[in-house]
Formats: structure tokens, C-alpha cells, sequence
């Protein structure tokens, strides 16, 4: 029981780099058929895509509205952990 509990900060930094290469992993051929699952609509993908949206409103909402740029082209570094 020595593990530090994570700030929600890093929780969804986590949650989101998990989608994010859950995405990718069930990204679809050209044909529409996820890889893994081998289906079309891949359902693993929507949940995925639904988090991932959802983490980007909570940040723009912890951020405060006033900034905006395209959620999803932030590739880099996303969430500074905010010490407190
Ligand atoms: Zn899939």
C-alpha cells in the first residue's frame, strides 16, 4: 500500500493515452474492419473515441473556456500536472 494515490490530473492522462493507443491499435483498414477485432463498427474504437472526447471537455472545462485549439492535435505533453 505504498503507492501514491494519482491526482484526477493524471488519472485522465492516463485514461487518455490508454484510449489514445486503444485507438490506434483498433484503427480500421480501408475496408472498415478493425484489425483486432476483426468486425466493422468496431466497438472498442467508439469507446475509446467516447473517452477520449469526454477527457477533452473536462479539460477544456478545468482549463477555463478561453483558450481554444483543436483538441486532438496536441500530440505532445498534455495535461501539466498540477502541483498543489
Ligand atoms: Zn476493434
Amino acid at each position: 500500500m505504498t503507492a501514491p494515490l494519482l491526482s484526477l490530473a493524471q488519472i485522465l492522462n492516463r485514461l487518455a493515452l490508454t484510449a489514445r493507443r486503444t485507438l490506434r491499435e483498433h484503427h480500421p483498414a480501408p475496408d472498415g474492419i478493425c484489425p483486432v477485432c476483426r468486425t466493422a463498427g468496431c466497438e472498442v474504437a467508439a469507446a475509446a473515441r467516447e473517452v477520449l472526447a469526454t477527457i477533452t471537455q473536462l479539460r477544456w472545462h478545468h482549463r477555463g473556456a478561453g483558450s481554444v485549439a483543436r483538441p486532438d492535435e496536441s500530440a505532445g505533453p498534455t495535461w501539466e500536472p498540477s502541483s498543489r
